[in-house]
Order: C-alpha cells, then sequence, then structure tokens
C-alpha cells in the first residue's frame, strides 16, 4: 500500500483524532490514528507508518500502543479517570518561599503522586528570598522532615541560578512534569530550562487548514542535552483533583506499617483508644507534623468536594 516501514515513535502531543509523533530521528509527523487503538495520549510509544503522500498535511498513521510504564489520569465527568499523560518518570512538586511552603500542600500533592506510582521530587524555589538565619533554620526543619521519609529536595533560586543544574541534573533522560500552587515559579522555571521552545512548535509540520492545536492539550517538550518535559495547563491543575479517605492513607507512605494494627477496625486515627498510629507518633516513629497534616487533609475531605481546588 501506500504506507512505510512500521516503525518506533513517540506521541508529542494527542488532538481529537490526530496526533503529532516524533520519529528516532527527531522529526516530527502529524498522524491518524487506526480505529484499534483504544486510548492515546502525550508520552505514549506506539508503531507506525509514515505515509508516501502527504494528505492535508497528515503523513502518517498510528498502528499500536506500547504498555504504559505509568499513566496520569483526571478525573472526568464521563469517563471517570482520563489518561492525559503517558510514561511520567518523575513529578516536580513546586513550592517557593512567597508563597511561602505549606506543608499541607506538599502533603496533598505528594499523596497524589505517591498514587500515581511516578517518583516525586520536592523542588523549594525562590531561597534568594531568604534573608535572616531563623527563616533559613525553621525551613531546613521542615526540609529534614520530608528528607527523614525518604524524599528527594532540590533548593532552587530561578533569580540568582542556584541550584538550577541540580534540577537538570535530575531530568536528563527522563520525562518529567513540574506541578505545584500558582506563583511559585513553574513558568519562570520552565522559560530558563527551554530558551529554544519556539523552534520545536515550528518543526511541526503544519501548513494545512487544520491550524495549530490548542495549547490547552498535554504536549511533550525536549529540554536541549537533557530530558523531557510534558506540560498543559491540565497538567499543572494534576494534585488538586478529589481524592477519597482511602487514597489518602495510601498516599502516606511511612504510616503503612502501622495501618491494620488499630485495636477497633474502623478507627478513624483522631482519638480513638488504641489506635496505631497515634502510638507511633507517640512513640517517634510518625512525624507529629505530618500526622496532623494527615489528620486535616482527611477533615477537609468531608463532605465538601470544593477540597478538589484545594489551595
Ligand atoms: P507559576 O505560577 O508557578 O508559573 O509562577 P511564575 O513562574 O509565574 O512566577 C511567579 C512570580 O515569581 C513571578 O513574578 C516570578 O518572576 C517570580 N519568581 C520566579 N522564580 C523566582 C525566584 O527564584 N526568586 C524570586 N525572587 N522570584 C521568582
Ligand atoms: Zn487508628
Amino acid at each position: 500500500d501506500e504506507l512505510g516501514e512500521q516503525q518506533p515513535g513517540l506521541v508529542i502531543s494527542r488532538f481529537g483524532q490526530h496526533a503529532d509523533v516524533e520519529d528516532e530521528a527527531g522529526n516530527i509527523y502529524r498522524c491518524n490514528i487506526r480505529r484499534t487503538v483504544k486510548s492515546l495520549v502525550c508520552g505514549d510509544r506506539v508503531v507506525w507508518r509514515l505515509g508516501k503522500e502527504t494528505q492535508h498535511s497528515i503523513n502518517g498513521v498510528i498502528e499500536a500502543v506500547h504498555e504504559r510504564k505509568t499513566e496520569l489520569s483526571r478525573p472526568d465527568v464521563y469517563d471517570g479517570l482520563k489518561p492525559i499523560a503517558a510514561n511520567i518518570d518523575q513529578i516536580f512538586i513546586v513550592s517557593s518561599i512567597l508563597p511561602a511552603f505549606n506543608a499541607d500542600i506538599i502533603d496533598r500533592y505528594l499523596v497524589a503522586t505517591e498514587l500515581t506510582g511516578i517518583e516525586p521530587v520536592i523542588v523549594l524555589n525562590k531561597i534568594d528570598l531568604v534573608t535572616d538565619k531563623e527563616e533559613q533554620d525553621r525551613i531546613s526543619k521542615q526540609l529534614t522532615l520530608y528528607k527523614s521519609i525518604g524524599y528527594q529536595i532540590i533548593e532552587i533560586s530561578n533569580k540568582t541560578g542556584a541550584g538550577i543544574d541540580n534540577i537538570r541534573a535530575r531530568l536528563d533522560n527522563r520525562v518529567s512534569i513540574f506541578v505545584g500552587q500558582s506563583g511559585v515559579g513553574k513558568s519562570t522555571l520552565v522559560n530558563s530550562l527551554m530558551p529554544g521552545l519556539d523552534l520545536l512548535t515550528k518543526q511541526v509540520s503544519d501548513n494545512s487548514g487544520l491550524g495549530q492545536h490548542t495549547t490547552t492539550v498535554a504536549r511533550l517538550y525536549h529540554i536541549q542535552n537533557c530530558g523531557s518535559l510534558i506540560d498543559s495547563p491540565g497538567i499543572r491543575e494534576f494534585g488538586l483533583w478529589h481524592l477519597t479517605p482511602e487514597q489518602v492513607d495510601a498516599g502516606f507512605i511511612e504510616f503503612q506499617p502501622f495501618f491494620g494494627h488499630c485495636k477497633f477496625r474502623d478507627c478513624k486515627h483522631q482519638n480513638d483508644p488504641g489506635c496505631a498510629l497515634v502510638a507511633a507518633v507517640d512513640e517517634g516513629q510518625i512525624n507529629p507534623v505530618r500526622f496532623a497534616s494527615y489528620q486535616r487533609i482527611l477533615a477537609s475531605l468531608d463532605g465538601n468536594k470544593l477540597t478538589s481546588r484545594f489551595q
């Protein structure tokens, strides 16, 4: 037929009935998607064929999708959970000095990240704004708590450039996303990592009437001499979606050995007698700050769906 050999590809972006696929040489082709392909999102590894002739600037067809290593899904009114990106290796949870480092928000992002099985990295941005020793000590103490649980922390400043090399080193050879409250400096960080961003956009052959797809869909970007980044407004809302109490339980990783050991099966882990979590806090096995945060997150879920926009 009029198609080339099957070849491996990477989905840069999916929009409607089409997707932009990158071949092994780094060229991007706009493709149709075979009906047999049930789900296709940004970051998917695919098998596709180049068309011999370009029709309406569509010059390829995606025939199959490889199994996903990880999947980022968002709740959907119609579909339950709807995948929005695939094969993400790590989630950078970005926080800052101003807006102030907020452990409750970090914990909520950590819970959401743990549920995906994707590795979290905590970033503390704007360290240039730390002026006195007292503030430095207070922040160090908070960060030590996360380090003791086993989480990685990278302290940076977009302004002075401090720590940006550590971000680059972590990004290398991986697919990452940046999440976090608005104002913490995600856009600034992305801009400093990818000064050649519009170059990539121009590689997409588009002289048809189809128009450029909107930037609201997730898109994969290569950072020069570094790893890849998936970004979109939807991706940035990750972590703010509604959680169930069971999900919150599962997301506090250092609590796991203690669940199931409370005296009462329906223990609410508040002030219940014989609570194994409370005992673990008393014995220094669970940090009281994390336990308080856990209780606040649970309380915020009670009959209040607005917490899906927790800020
Ligand atoms: P986003 O909402 O997370 O994308 O945050 P932005 O990237 O828009 O940054 C919010 C504000 O913080 C902007 O005014 C930035 O200039 C500022 N900002 C970003 N990074 C730094 C930093 O390292 N230090 C300081 N002092 N300001 C920063
Ligand atoms: Zn309990």
